[in-house]
């Protein structure tokens, strides 16, 4: 299995004759892509195969003097675009006819560029190969040393202001898959992860729902802001939106847990199982938006974010990942198959048959458990008479029934449980 990172890397910045030459490229490019993306949708072309097949010709007749690839790697940009706003549209989430080509990198196949060595390359344009340094930096070096290979494409993008190039490389790294020995099952909630590791269900605190809805508030002031003084498509507005950084910060708290998660899976041999996400995560859902529309887009493209992350972590370590069918993964009692009864807006329930107390986002993990274990996605699952590996699933004392609480403060500066447990007991017999 191919497992692929794109790393940014700059060049310095460029004498102006050579600047000059990709600014033309650039154009050239974009214009390309423009009657692409235009024609792609307005035919419903997505495969990059037809698109190709019916407009390369023309491409190379528009433009002649650009080596012939530029006029795949564009076919290849045009139907990754048009592609992905066919399927907004069908959703019935765009507003526009056509998709705006607002920002544009080139892209290049290894006929387009060629590495000379780690830290310089050449870039086929209309006006020959131009050579350029790049400045490697930690992480590029992390994936060099790691042997990590360099994949054939790879993209660049301009940045006027400071006549430099940014070079999107793609590293990448064949890694085995194994078979799992068990599971680790997690579950995406609003304000938490909550991971079930041989018996344990951990619940790593995300205050997800305060970064995004704070966020969310914050870009509507912003925009009422503006919008009233600047116009919709100010730059002040784009600029504090920048400013805000959302994107990386959510980011930040993915990659941790999924980090955390996966080496734990991958230490013991295990898949990691999750559920799969449906059209209504409703009752994942404490907070409410007026807006419902709006709430599901925003909370469910968290959570699809937060399993990506995990995703492609364990991608990276070879571990599997197993979705299931969700439904009633927190209704059920995991021992009895009964009903658990939540008090109003609560977390905690009560089984109806055995009467114990039950945290929701633990009922969850370990049914998605023995979802994934019975291997057949079937509901109304039950711990009784269930054998891992010929002994008996740990689930007697009251304790499995509550989670080990892991705030945010003691995982997002550690790499492993071990660690972040570690520093939790000793936390805990300070107090
Ligand atoms: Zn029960």
């Amino acid at each position: 299995m191919r497992v692929a990172r794109t790393v940014v890397v700059e060049t310095p910045p460029l004498p102006r004759k050579f600047f000059r030459v990709f600014v033309e490229l650039e154009g050239m490019y974009r214009n390309m892509v423009e009657q692409l993306v235009l024609h792609a949708v307005r035919e419903g072309i997505a495969s990059f195969t037809r698109l190709k097949a019916l407009k390369y010709r023309e491409l190379r007749n528009l433009y002649p003097q650009l080596p012939s690839h530029y006029a795949y790697t564009a076919c290849q940009d045009a139907s990754t675009r048009a592609k992905s706003f066919l399927k907004l549209r069908k959703k019935g989430l765009v507003e526009r006819e056509y998709p705006e080509v607002n920002s544009v990198s080139i892209w290049l196949d290894d006929h387009l560029w060629k590495a000379n060595d780690l830290t310089s390359i050449k870039v086929a344009t209309h006006k020959g190969w131009i050579p350029l340094e790049v400045i490697p930096h930690k992480q590029y070096w992390k994936y060099v040393n790691k042997s990590w290979k360099l994949a054939s494409e790879a993209r660049i993008k301009l940045d006027r202001k400071s006549r430099k190039l940014l070079v999107y490389l793609t590293f990448v790294k064949e890694v085995e898959e194994h078979r799992p020995r068990g599971f680790v099952s997690v579950d995406v909630n609003e304000n938490n992860v909550t991971a079930l590791i041989d018996g344990t269900a951990y619940l790593f605190e995300t205050d997800m729902k305060d970064i995004i809805l704070g966020y969310y508030y914050r870009r509507k002031r912003v925009q009422e802001k503006y919008d009233k003084v600047h116009g919709i498509k100010s730059r002040v507005k784009r600029k504090i939106f920048r400013k805000l950084r959302e994107r990386e910060k959510k980011q930040d708290t993915r990659w941790k847990i999924a980090n955390i998660v996966v080496r734990e899976a991958s230490k013991r041999g295990y898949a990691i199982v999750m559920e799969k996400l449906g059209r209504r995560p409703g009752e994942k859902m404490v907070f409410r938006i007026r807006d419902s529309q709006l709430r599901h887009r925003i909370f469910q493209a968290a959570f699809r974010g937060m399993q990506e992350a995990i995703e492609e972590k364990a991608r990276e370590y070879g571990v599997s990942v197993v979705y299931v069918n969700p439904r009633n993964t927190s209704r059920l009692c995991p021992i009895h198959g009964s009903k658990i009864v939540y008090g109003n807006e609560s977390r905690i329930g009560k089984c109806e048959r055995g009467g114990e107390m039950w945290h929701r986002d633990v009922v969850a993990v370990w049914n998605l458990l023995l979802i994934a274990l019975r291997g057949d996605g079937s509901i109304a699952p039950s711990l009784a008479g269930l054998f891992v590996d010929g002994s008996p699933v740990p689930l007697g004392s009251t304790a499995a029934h509550d989670p080990t609480r892991v705030p945010r403060a003691l995982w997002a500066r550690r790499k492993s449980l071990d660690e972040t447990m570690n520093s939790y007991k000793m936390i805990r017999m300070n107090i």
